[in-house]
């Protein structure tokens, strides 16, 4: 089973990332984001009620992201809304396959270091194990 963190701090504000959640209104939603709730719904089934791939899990969760940055900006980064979900969906696919390929992604495995977040800037408890920043 895919696990996704619980929580995500998006543009300052605390999101609660509701996994598996069951869209029962509309059985071919995978993905939700509502700004005014600062919460994200991903769906761990697709429209046949099979289990969704991880790597398809993971990139609605990030298209989820890029709908609540832009959100959180005013819509500036994607203008045109009948655009929007092409947009948003290709780059979310793009990203998945940065951050996973690069090993970028908390799939529940231990990092084999601590990360502090500090006002935005992130800390490493070991100077040893941080990476060139
Ligand atoms: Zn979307």
């Amino acid at each position: 089973m895919t696990k996704l963190p619980d929580k995500l701090n998006i543009m300052g504000h605390e999101y609660g990332i509701i996994f598996p959640h069951a869209f029962l209104e509309r059985e071919d939603a995978v993905g939700l984001h509502c700004y005014q709730t600062s919460e994200i719904y991903v769906s761990g089934v697709d429209c046949n009620g099979n289990d969704r791939a991880e790597s398809k899990v993971w990139a609605t969760l990030i298209h989820e992201i890029l709908h609540a940055i832009n959100a959180s900006v005013g819509g500036v980064i994607f203008t045109d809304e009948e655009k929007e979900e092409q947009q948003v969906e290709t780059l979310a696919n793009c990203l998945y396959q940065v951050f996973n390929d690069n090993g970028l992604l908390n799939k529940g495995e231990d990092p084999g270091f601590e990360i502090t977040f500090v006002g935005g800037i992130v800390e490493w408890e070991d100077e040893q194990s941080s990476p060139d920043i």
